[in-house]
């Protein structure tokens, strides 16, 4: 049988924090759905599509063949239902993540008690990282470089100069 996990979160944008839980994740299903939240009245920083296109950029060829990446306007139960996936993987950096991801995870087992949430603990040199940190730190134009893959460096910096 085929593992299939869901890891859903705002991906704006995908971080090194992000990344190690992706893989660590690979250790424990076979299969892994990385599910862009689609918040219609949040835009974000980077739109939807280029959020995706940026994790496949950053994914590359060797893991496409395990990591699928999708949008999501629902439940993460029900996007996870869906994708054909059994586990709904979370990362955990500190406490503060702890409460309200444990909030999430038992009502989410009330809603479905099919999907399995397993929480995997970031690694020590990622665990302070945070999506919008990044995105505030690339805007004062400090460098984003130990935090975010190289692609997503790029983008961001290209994305800061052209708007302004
Ligand atoms: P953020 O909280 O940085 O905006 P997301 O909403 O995209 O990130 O979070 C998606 C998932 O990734 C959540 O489970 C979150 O706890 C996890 N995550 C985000 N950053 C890290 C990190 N540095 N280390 C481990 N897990 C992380």
């Amino acid at each position: 049988m085929t593992r299939k996990a869901l890891y859903p979160g705002s991906f704006d944008p995908f971080t090194n924090g992000h990344l190690d839980i992706l893989l660590q994740a690979l250790a424990v299903a076979d299969e892994v759905i990385i599910a862009i939240g689609v918040h219609l009245s949040k835009k974000g920083f980077f739109t939807f599509e280029q959020r995706k296109e940026l994790i496949e950029e950053v994914i590359g060829t060797d893991l496409i063949k395990r990591v699928s990446i999708v949008l999501f306007d629902n439940l993460v139960v029900d996007a996870a239902r869906q994708a054909g996936a059994t586990i709904l993987i979370r990362g955990l950096r500190d406490g503060s993540d702890f409460d309200y991801e444990m909030q999430m995870a038992g009502m989410n087992g009330e809603m479905a008690d099919d999907v399995q949430t397993v929480f995997l603990p970031a690694s020590p040199a990622t665990r302070p990282i945070t999506a919008t940190l990044v995105r505030q730190i690339a805007a004062m134009k400090g460098d984003v470089a130990p935090f975010v893959p190289e692609a997503v460096a790029k983008a961001l910096s290209s994305k800061i100069a052209n708007n302004g």
